[in-house]
C-alpha cells in the first residue's frame, strides 16, 4: 500500500503463549549412551614391559583375576605366528618393515611377531581375552615383550617396541583414511605398565632410556614389582629418587585428570593416585588366610601375611583404580585424543601437511575434513609425480630405441644405395662397352679355309 492509504481496520490477533504439554526426550540420551556402551563392549589394550622375572605374568593375572598365561601361550606353547602386511598404503615407505602384530582376532587367541636383525632378542607377543564383570564385557588384550632387557646388550631394547606403538597408530590413521571406515578395532595402546626391578637403588639406564622413548606415545604407568622384598622405608626413599630421575630426564607419567569431579575427596583421591606412582605392588593369586580369619588373595610369610588388595599392605589398589575402575576410559581417552593426535599431526606434518599448531584441539569436523582432503590430495600428488617419471623413464628408452633403429635405418640406406650406384656404374660401363663395339667398322670376314678333301 502506498505511503497515506487508509487500511481497513485488521481483527486483533491473538498469540497464544504456552507450554507444549510432554518432553522433547534427550534427557535419556546418557541411558541410550549407556545401553550401546555396553552391547559394544570395551576394549583395552595393554602393552606389558618387564624383564624375565620381575613377577609381570603373576601380576597381570593378578589384576584381572583370570590365568592369561594360557592367553598368552607362556605355559601351553601354543603361540601362532603371525605376521600382517600394513592393509592400505604406507604413509612412510620402508618405516616398520612388514611385520606387526595382529592382536583383537577372535576371541582366546595368541600372535606374536618377531623382529628381526638388531632386535632379534624382543619379542612382541599380542594375545587378546574378553572378560565379563557384571554384564560388561571388556575385551582385553595384553601386548607383551618377552626378551626386552634381558640381553647383555640391551641398548635398542626398547626400539621394537616403539616400532609397535607406532605401527598401531599408523593402522589406526590408515583405517581412518579408507573410504568405508570401521572404527570398530583400536588396535592403539592405551597404556603401558612399565617393570622397574625392586633393587631399592636408582633406576637403570635402560630404564631411564625406555621412558623417554615412550612417555609421549603411551600413557605410563611405572611400577615397582615384587615390592614385598623392600622395607616400608625403602619403598619411600626408592619412589623419591625415581620420580626425581624421571622429573630430570622430563618424562612424564599418565596423570588421571582431576576434571568432571564435584567434591573435594575425589579431587583428593586423583591427586593420590598420581603422587604414589610408581605404585610398589604385589602380586599373587593365590588366597591365603589372613591375621584376622579372612580369606585374601596374598602372600603368606612366617612372619605374616601381605593381603594384595588392602592398600595398607601395597599399591596393587591404587594401581587397579588407575588403570581398570576409575580410569580406564581417560587413558582410552587420552591415547586417541592426545597421543594419536600428536602422533598423526607430526606425520601429517613430515608429509608436508600443515596442521594447526595446537596438538590438544578439540574434534573439528571440519578441520578433518580439510586435513583428509589435504592427505589425499599429498598422496595424488605422489602418485601423480611418480606416475610422471615412469612416464618420462619409458618415453626417453623409446626414443633412444628409436634412435638406434633410425641410425641402424640410415646405414643399411647408405649401404644399399652405395651397392646400387656400384651396379649402376658397372651396368653403365657394360652398355658404353657394348654400344661402342655395335659402332666400331665391322672388320673384314676371313677368308674360307679351304676343306680338306676328306671325301675325296
Ligand atoms: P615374569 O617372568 O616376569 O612373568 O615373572 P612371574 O610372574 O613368572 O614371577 C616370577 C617369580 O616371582 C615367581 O616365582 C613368582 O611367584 C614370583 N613373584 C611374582 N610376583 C611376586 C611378588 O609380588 N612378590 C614376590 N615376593 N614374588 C613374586
Amino acid at each position: 500500500p502506498s505511503v497515506g492509504q487508509v487500511l481497513p481496520e485488521q481483527p486483533e490477533l491473538k498469540i497464544l503463549r504456552r507450554k507444549i504439554p510432554g518432553f522433547v526426550g534427550f534427557a535419556n540420551l546418557p541411558k541410550q549412551w549407556h545401553r550401546k556402551s555396553i552391547r559394544r563392549g570395551f576394549n583395552f589394550n595393554l602393552l606389558v614391559v618387564s624383564q624375565r622375572g620381575f613377577g609381570k605374568s603373576t601380576l597381570i593375572n593378578t589384576l584381572f583375576n583370570k590365568d592369561l598365561d594360557s592367553v598368552s601361550g607362556k605355559n601351553s606353547g601354543n603361540n601362532q605366528a603371525l605376521t600382517e602386511k600394513l592393509e592400505g598404503v604406507s604413509l612412510e615407505d620402508g618405516e616398520h618393515g612388514e611385520n606387526g602384530s595382529n592382536n583383537g582376532i577372535g576371541n582366546d587367541e595368541g600372535s606374536n611377531s618377531e623382529t628381526s636383525g638388531l632386535h632379534a632378542s624382543v619379542k612382541i607377543n599380542a594375545a587378546s581375552t574378553t572378560i565379563e564383570e557384571n554384564g560388561v564385557n571388556l575385551r582385553l588384550t595384553v601386548i607383551d615383550t618377552p626378551g626386552f632387557g634381558d640381553a647383555i646388550d640391551n641398548t635398542d631394547s626398547w626400539k621394537p617396541i616403539v616400532d609397535e606403538i607406532n605401527l598401531r597408530f599408523d593402522q589406526y590413521l590408515d583405517s581412518e583414511n579408507r573410504i568405508s571406515r570401521t572404527f570398530e578395532e583400536d588396535n592403539r595402546i592405551h597404556a603401558c605398565l612399565y617393570f622397574i626391578e625392586p633393587t631399592a637403588h636408582f633406576l637403570k639406564p635402560l630404564d631411564i632410556e625406555f621412558c623417554k622413548q615412550v612417555h609421549e606415545k603411551c600413557n605410563l604407568i611405572p611400577i615397582i614389582s615384587k615390592s614385598d622384598i623392600l622395607t616400608e622405608e625403602e619403598i619411600v626413599v626408592f619412589k623419591r629418587r625415581i620420580r626425581k630421575q624421571l622429573e630430570e630426564a622430563n618424562i612424564q607419567l599418565f596423570q588421571p585428570p582431576q576434571y568432571g569431579f564435584d567434591d573435594e575427596e575425589a579431587i583428593q583421591a586423583s591427586h593420590e593416585l598420581y603422587d604414589n606412582m610408581p605404585y610398589a605392588v604385589v602380586g599373587s593369586t593365590d588366597v591365603v588366610i589372613s591375621k584376622d580369619g579372612r580369606q585374601v588373595r596374598g602372600r603368606s610369610y612366617p612372619w605374616g601375611v601381605i593381603e594384595v588388595d588392602n592398600s595398607k599392605h601395597c599399591d596393587f589398589v591404587y594401581l587397579r583404580d588407575l588403570l581398570i575402575s576409575q580410569y580406564l576410559e581417560e587413558l582410552r581417552e587420552r591415547t586417541s585424543k592426545v597421543l594419536y593426535e600428536r602422533y598423526r599431526s607430526e606425520k601429517l606434518s613430515k608429509l608436508g601437511i600443515k596442521q594447526d599448531n595446537s596438538v590438544f584441539r578439540e574434534f573439528d569436523p571440519d578441520m578433518r575434513q580439510r586435513e583428509e582432503k589435504q592427505l589425499h590430495e599429498a598422496k595424488l600428488a605422489k602418485l601423480e609425480s611418480e606416475m610422471k617419471t615412469v612416464f618420462h623413464q619409458k618415453v626417453s628408452e623409446k626414443e633412444k630405441k628409436l634412435q638406434k633403429s633410425e641410425a641402424e635405418l640410415f646405414s643399411r640406406h647408405k649401404e644399399m644405395k652405395e651397392k646400387l650406384s656400384k651396379q649402376l656404374k658397372a651396368l653403365e660401363e657394360k652398355k658404353r662397352q657394348l654400344e661402342s663395339s655395335a659402332n666400331a667398322p665391322a672388320p673384314p670376314s676371313p677368308a674360307q679355309p679351304k676343306k680338306k678333301g676328306f671325301l675325296r
